[in-house]
């Protein structure tokens, strides 16, 4: 790096630290470009991305036919509110419900967003529909969640840095341990549970895979108690774990093929790649029976549903089944397992991989607070890889799905090449 482009890059560091909140801690690279799986910082040099944007860019940065599509909207119409009716808006719910096997979709924004409609919309069902008592309606969460940052939302997190002093937090919440079927059974046990709110995998914890039978069996008793199952699938769906979505059997679900999903959630939020990482969208899908609960002037957003949103949402869609990148995901995170659990066999310091399809995490030797995980991001940054530790001592690898075989192996050699020289 010369010193002039250092400068550059400082310059830009600097005005976020000046001028911005301080609520997010990036490692120190300043990104201008990107394209596929590759991105591009102030001084034209180039990384793969492992990040992702958070699962956010599953068909890969600025893909031409999402892009294409945003440009051909943006010169028609991007805004009406729902307070008329547009274009885009209604095909583009029908494309989106046939695609995932629902009746209803409601347009959002941000994942946080349709996690929120997702909490008020079992809740109205729970009182207009299964005959709760006003205010006795409670929704179960598990430890180690990530749905997002809102007050409703943080209320059901067991992670102090997403709690702390942000109290007081929403009542009605039950939250049991992950992973544990005799805390499922004990806790839908209660006649005022309305719904169990769950990631298929959680993301932000580290990438943690529950037991086969964890869903199906969660499921199980929903149905038997009438109780609705939402997964929050805004990380873990849209092919990321190669399949279209997390609660999939071993098929690609209804929208690819004709096969049964294994688990079908009464709620799915989608969110993130569901714009390809060209602009925030997320919806909340289900079944008249429960969607139909909230009514007009209930609940909506400004934005929600726009005519922009949809055509970009559309795309991205397409662009996920046309170029099967659930199948590829799955092909691709088989080899960078068996990848990475040949380094975890040779040096002591990693510990395991985890992970389905291409979203995967290495645990390394060192506790939560140490710095382990960030010193290999900075050195594999500087060997034109960007990963991101999610906690002091766990890596996330989810590379763009449109990632190539061969590609994936020079990044699997950059990781161990950086990994071997890491000594506790
Ligand atoms: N749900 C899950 C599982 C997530 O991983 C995230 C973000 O990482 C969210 C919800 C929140 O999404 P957003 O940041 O778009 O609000």
């Amino acid at each position: 790096m010369t010193t002039t482009t250092m400068n550059q890059a400082k310059v830009f560091m600097d005005l976020e630290n000046d001028y911005g909140a301080h609520n997010y801690h990036p490692l120190p690279v300043v990104l201008s470009k990107g394209e596929g799986v590759f991105l591009w910082d102030v001084d034209g040099k180039r990384y793969y991305d492992f990040l992702s944007a958070y699962s956010a860019v599953n068909q890969g940065h600025c893909h031409p036919r999402i892009i294409e599509a945003l440009k051909t909207q943006a010169d028609q119409l991007t805004l009406t509110s729902r307070a008329f009716y547009n274009d885009q808006l209604g095909p583009f719910e029908k494309y989106i419900t046939e695609y995932f096997n629902y009746e209803k979709v409601l347009m959002a924004n941000s994942g946080v967003e349709a996690v929120e409609t997702a909490i008020k919309l079992c809740r109205k069902w729970a009182y207009t529909k299964k005959g709760l008592s006003p205010q006795e309606a409670k929704i179960v969460f598990v430890s180690g969640n990530f749905h997002g940052r809102t007050l409703g939302v943080i209320s059901a997190s067991t992670d102090p840095s997403s709690t702390g002093d942000f109290g007081p937090y929403m009542p009605g919440y039950i939250i049991i341990d992950y992973n544990d079927k005799e805390a499922v059974a004990e806790a839908l046990d209660d006649p005022n549970v309305a719904a169990i709110l769950i990631e298929p995998i959680q993301g932000e914890a580290g990438v943690v895979v529950p037991t086969d039978d964890y869903l199906p069996f969660i499921q199980k008793i929903c149905r038997e108690k009438n109780i609705l199952l939402i997964a929050d699938e805004v990380q873990t769906g849209l092919g990321r774990t190669g399949k279209l979505l997390a609660t999939c059997g071993n098929c690609t679900c209804k929208g690819f093929c004709e096969n049964k999903p294994e688990v079908r959630p009464d709620i799915l939020i989608l969110g993130k790649a569901l714009a390809g990482g060209v602009i925030p969208v997320s919806a909340v899908l289900a079944d008249d029976e429960i969607m139909l609960c909230i009514k007009p002037g209930e609940h909506g957003s400004t934005y929600g549903g726009n005519p922009l949103a949809c055509a970009v949402a559309h795309a991205s869609l397409e662009v996920l089944k046309d170029e099967r990148l659930d199948a590829n995901a799955m092909h691709l995170g088989k080899i960078f397992r068996t990848r990475m659990q040949a380094i975890v066999d040779k040096y002591p310091i990693v510990l395991l991989v985890r992970g389905k399809g291409l979203l995967n995490a290495v645990v390394v030797d060192d506790d939560e607070d140490g710095h382990l995980a960030w010193d290999m991001c900075l050195a594999l940054a500087s060997k034109g890889l960007l990963a991101k530790p999610t906690h002091g001592n766990i890596i996330r690898f989810a590379p763009p799905l449109v990632m190539t075989e061969d590609q994936l192996h020079e990044c699997c050699d950059i990781i161990e090449d950086v990994m071997a020289n890491f000594k506790k």
